[in-house]
């Protein structure tokens, strides 16, 4: 049974990188049917917020991803991670060592005169026929990961293939320091372990961490997951992705608009493919995400096609769900969308051809509902040096409103009259009735675009003229 946990250390917002990789997790649990774990990584109580949490928490919900289990705090697992050290110690697999800051920085500091790499010197290491030295008094001691010191530790990477790292490499991990709390990488193997995690996905920068992860796990007797390291994501320019890049909180996408579909479905893209697929759903994901064809090479962050593929989930939204998604925005503007005024969802639908994002989307919408602020330029070219017949043509056209069915096509016939009767082309006229209503001198179709405003409105708008 497959088990994957997304384990976030809540130090800030769940960030694009996070959200890839909470993404990948939740997919690969979903395509075999298994189990999907939210773990906050919080021990670290200095960098860790609970305004970060929630953050992590909001962006999850905003994705989509639902955990199956969690989320699990590991500041509410102090009492189990005592516990296993404490077994450790009696078994034997790790081991209590009194170096002092001092004696640690003389080690290193002689072995950096020699030219070696500072690493612990095993002093405090208990080993057959070897006795210790007498622990010193008014030193409180730390915990001791005893690491295999022959041999390799090596896994089968689900992404990157066979690593391996020499244990010579890999110093006695502290795993407690000297006031009894656990550190990072042992606190994840416990979890790991508790959890049942049979498959840890994660971001490359854990590779290192992965050779200790897996000789604590096999010290403890514990069964090793699979593990998939899960390459950077790079800004545009190829440098690492940061806040200079733009948009970098997975909530920030919200505010800008994008739908959670379209950011699912970029994210997937991000570094996996599935032969040519571009555009795909949640569940086409889910079918196809079997832990192959994750790239190994950095992808890199397109802001382009991000809002390419929103621009393609706004159109396949329904002008009803839009108009319930616009709506708020406006409203946050403090943009009344009063009943009697134009129907939201009738706008939406008018204007979602031409908006990428939500909050485009709302910035068009607004015309409906706010009075046209019309540009003087707008006004010099259109209206006041408009053929003489405009005036007239004008108040025709009102006159024939009035009585008009408010339906596009009604509305289309009475322009056409119009222009007949007083000699006009479209443009004429269709431009100028543009500006007085909505204030601008493009938009969808305006006989669509009149029948979507209140008669009386329109009536009065084009009598200002
Ligand atoms: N808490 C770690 C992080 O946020 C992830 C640990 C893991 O996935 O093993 O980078």
């Amino acid at each position: 049974m497959v088990r994957t946990r997304f384990a976030p250390s809540p130090t800030g917002f769940l960030h694009i990188g996070g959200a890839r990789t909470a993404l990948f997790a939740w997919a690969y649990a979903r395509h075999y049917g298994g189990t999907f774990i939210l773990r906050i990584e919080d021990t670290d109580r200095e960098r860790s917020t609970p305004a970060a949490t929630q953050a992590i928490l909001d962006g999850m919900r905003w994705l989509g991803l639902d955990a199956d289990e969690g989320p699990y705090y590991q500041t509410q697992r102090m009492d189990r991670y005592r516990e296993v050290i404490a077994q450790m110690l009696e078994e034997g697999t790790a081991y209590r060592c009194w170096c002092t800051r001092e004696e640690l920085e003389a080690m290193r500091a002689a072995q950096e005169a020699r030219g070696l790499k500072p690493r612990y010197d095993g002093r405090w290491r208990p080993e057959p026929g070897r006795t210790l030295p007498e622990p010193p008094t008014g030193v409180d001691p730390v915990v001791r990961f005893r690491n295999p010191l022959a041999g390799a530790t090596g896994w089968n990477d689900l992404v990157k293939g066979p690593i391996a790292f020499d244990n010579a490499e890999l110093d006695d991990l502290i795993i407690a320091r000297s006031d009894g709390t656990p550190t990072y990488n042992f606190c994840v193997v416990v979890d790991d372990r508790d959890m049942r995690i049979t498959h840890v996905l994660r971001g490359d920068d854990h590779v290192n961490n992965t050779p200790r992860q897996i000789n604590i796990l096999r010290a403890l007797g514990a069964p090793v997951p699979e593990y998939g390291h899960l390459p950077m994501i790079h800004g545009p320019d190829g440098q690492k992705l940061s806040k200079r890049h733009g948009a970098v909180s997975v909530m920030q996408y919200d505010d800008d608009g994008y739908l959670p579909e379209a950011v699912v479905n970029y994210l997937a893209r991000l570094g996996w493919s599935h032969g040519d697929e571009e555009v795909f759903t949640r569940e086409q994901l889910v079918q196809w995400f079997d832990g192959s064809h994750i790239s190994r090479s950095p992808s890199r962050f397109d802001f382009d096609k991000l809002r390419w593929l929103n621009a393609h989930y706004l159109k396949a939204t329904s002008d009803a769900d839009l108009a319930v998604l616009v709506r708020p925005r406006l409203e946050a503007e403090g943009v009344s969308i009063a009943a009697g005024n134009a129907d939201l969802a009738l706008v939406c639908g008018l204007l979602k051809e031409r908006a990428q994002t939500l909050k485009e989307l709302a910035a068009q919408a607004r015309m409906f509902y706010t009075e046209p602020a019309i540009d003087d330029d707008d006004r010099a070219r259109h209206l006041d040096s408009a053929p003489p017949a405009l005036a007239g043509a004008l108040g025709g056209f009102a006159a024939k409103l009035e009585s008009s069915d408010w339906t596009a096509a009604a509305i289309g016939a009475a322009l056409k009259a119009t222009l007949a009767d007083h000699g006009l082309k479209m443009p004429q006229l269709a431009v100028p009735v543009r500006l007085l209503v909505f204030g601008v001198t493009q938009t969808p179709s305006v006989d669509a675009m009149l029948a979507a405003m209140p008669r009386e409105t329109v009536l009065a708008r084009l009598r200002s003229g």
